[in-house]
């Protein structure tokens, strides 16, 4: 192996990821006085965050009757039962603070007419327990909410000096001598030099994998980073089969139409002209829960009711809304309508398709952002040194279904609540361990093995095959056979990882290698997401099996586990969901009858 130096860095905290998540934990922690460096593999302002349009869930009641219980209740239905609601609580409770320092650091919301932060209504969030109308609960900054948080997040930080590293990407994580995660072992990608950063804490804030999919609204960096990272580490990846399809993604080039759109009042149709989610979801319509509309929109094209020649999509309508609305409200969105789908919206429909959006899964956390390694006897064991923030991490708040604007208020609560347990438990006056030295040996083998690769199968090829059969296999609707081909086509594209081939052997700016390392962090997902998904034999949330059409809570209430072998094999174990809320009923919490689970009807 050629001979490597590293630059060395020494910080109480190292957060890889700058986007909505990792600049909030940033932040967090520099405010606390912890010498923290962010590392991030692009600009911080164009993290994928920056593309969010349709706003924040917070029960701000601005608009209309709300509170804390409502949105517990929608976020918990949203998730099919499936997440912890002891996290559930603590985000909910948490947002309207954290919308309210938001607009104290300056993020620019649009505003109502008394001049409180503007809400729009979203899918799955209502009032009365799911029994009202809906409700008012998405803070908005236009439709380019994303994009104003992170220009606020990225300035704050830098006012409290917290260290930016980049265009560095973070290869591995890297141990320390009594086996805690202790850094990172990162690449300066313009000038090609190696760097470990020795932390006491490590928060991955690396956001999603949507990228292991051919069609998806996600940007070409959420290629699961830090999940392939902690897969290395023989770490476990929960509920990898909960992937989040967006009912309107543009027809062929998959940017998103967000879900403020049918908040504003847009609707959909099929080729008959029907406004098919009045018949589906007679209460909530199109404002139901995005897995349920992208179902809808799918048995829509497959019975025949799609729209254009091949009769494979649909139509978003926005042309009966008023032009100064769509100006006001969605200028972000009528911007890519045109560029897009070539479509005026204030005169023609948008033809739109159930597009990949959001991984339900990721690093299992608990409500503090602390990484678990779950034993037999402890389902909470924490992973000593790391922490994961964002879509990253499983909390789990958002369970087998995410509720719309409900990752946007995750990102700041729990990038907020990692800096204050950082802060509780790092001494900044204690000294760092030093790496084990087999596990810098390690990471720089692998970095050093895929520089140097010459099997016969270009990096793009590969990628594109794993794309297809996730795509496929993996859709809104799974068969059993669906997933079992699923399974074996992955298996054999993982075995065709060790031939694959980088040309470019150079360590500055070489694009080759670096998509290579994002091929092999994309994998553990893909597995991952693809044999848990064979393996739950129930329909629940993102996960519609239409073998098991019904969720089954005696056998399956409970969240994956996956871990990944060095040969690429995948090994499943199971841990239990929090069904206890943080308050007690007795002390002002929520009720307990209302959480309990029944049929999940909009
Ligand atoms: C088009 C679109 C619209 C959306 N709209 C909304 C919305 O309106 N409301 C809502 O609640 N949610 C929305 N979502 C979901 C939400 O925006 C995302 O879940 C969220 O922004 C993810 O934030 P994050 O901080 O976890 O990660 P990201 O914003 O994806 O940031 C990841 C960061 O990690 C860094 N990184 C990754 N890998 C490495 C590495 N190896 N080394 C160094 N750095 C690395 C990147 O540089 C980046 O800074 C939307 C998502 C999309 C795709």
């Amino acid at each position: 192996m050629a001979a490597y130096e590293f630059t060395d860095h020494e910080y109480d905290v190292v957060v890889v990821g700058a986007g909505g998540a990792g600049l909030r934990a940033t932040l967090g922690m520099a405010e606390q006085g912890l010498k923290t460096a962010c590392v991030t593999k692009v600009f911080p302002t164009r993290s994928h965050t920056v593309a969010a349009q349709g706003g924040i869930a917070a029960s701000l009641a601005n608009m209309g009757p709300d509170n804390w219980k409502w949105h517990m209740y929608d976020t918990v239905k949203g998730s099919d039962w499936l997440g912890d609601m002891d996290a559930q609580e603590y985000l909910v409770r948490h947002a309207p603070e954290a919308v309210y320092e938001l607009e104290h650091y300056g993020v620019p919301f649009s505003r109502t007419e008394e001049g409180k932060i503007y809400q729009r209504p979203f899918g799955g969030h209502t009032t009365e327990y799911g029994e009202g109308p809906p409700v008012q609960r998405t803070c908005a900054a236009a439709d380019r909410t994303g994009h104003a948080m992170l220009h606020t997040l990225y300035g704050q930080s830098l006012k409290h000096n917290a260290e930016f590293y980049i265009e560095y990407f973070a290869i591995d994580l890297l141990r320390g001598a009594d086996g805690a995660i202790q850094g990172i072992l990162a690449w300066k990608l313009d000038d090609g030099t190696l760097h470990r950063f020795n932390a006491k804490m490590t928060v991955l804030a690396t956001g999603g994998y949507g990228r292991a999919y051919f069609s998806c609204t996600s940007a070409h960096t959420c290629t699961g980073d830090g999940g392939g990272m902690v897969a290395r580490q023989g770490l476990p990846l929960q509920d990898m089969e909960f992937v989040q399809f967006h009912p309107t993604g543009i027809y062929g080039a998959g940017m998103l139409i967000t879900e403020g759109a049918r908040g504003e009042g847009g609707y959909l149709t099929n080729s008959e002209g029907e406004r098919y989610m009045e018949r589906y979801a007679p209460t909530y319509k199109d404002l139901a829960s995005r897995d349920v509309v992208s179902r809808c929109s799918t048995i829509e094209i497959r019975e025949g009711r799609g729209v254009g020649p091949n009769k494979d999509h649909v139509f978003l309508h926005l042309d009966h809304l008023p032009p100064e609305a769509l100006a006001e409200r969605l200028p972000g969105i009528s911007e890519s309508a045109k560029i897009f789908a070539g479509v005026d919206v204030t005169k023609e429909p948008i033809p739109v398709l159930p597009t990949v959006h959001y991984n339900m899964g990721g690093i299992p956390t608990n409500y503090w952002g602390e990484a678990l390694n779950p034993t037999a006897d402890n389902h909470d064991a924490i992973q000593p040194g790391l922490m994961a923030v964002g879509e990253a991490g499983c909390a789990s708040v958002h369970g087998a279904n995410r509720l719309g604007s409900n990752s946007l208020i995750d990102l700041v609560v729990f990038g907020r609540a990692a800096a204050i347990k950082a802060g509780e438990i790092i001494d900044p006056e204690a000294k760092n361990q030093d790496f084990d030295p087999a596990s810098v040996e390690a990471a720089l083998e692998r970095f050093d093995t895929m520089r140097h690769a010459r099997g016969g199968t270009p990096t793009a090829d590969l990628r594109l095959k794993m794309q297809k059969a996730m795509q496929n296999d993996a859709a809104v609707f799974r068969t059993s056979e669906s997933l079992k081909e699923g399974v074996d086509k992955m298996a054999a594209v993982a075995s065709e990882m060790s031939d694959i081939s980088v040309s470019d052997r150079s360590m500055v700016w070489n694009s080759d290698l670096m998509e290579t390392l994002e091929l092999v962090n994309l994998m553990p997902n893909a597995l991952t997401t693809i044999v848990s998904a064979e393996a739950r034999k129930e329909s629940r949330g993102a996960h519609a099996h239409e073998d098991f059409p019904d969720r089954d809570d005696k056998n399956w209430r409970k969240h994956s586990l996956a871990t990944v072998g060095d040969d690429w094999e995948v090994k499943l174990s199971y841990r239990d969901v929090h069904v206890k809320p943080l308050t007690p009923e007795s002390e002002g919490g929520i009720e307990l009858k209302r959480l309990a689970p029944k049929k999940r009807v909009y």
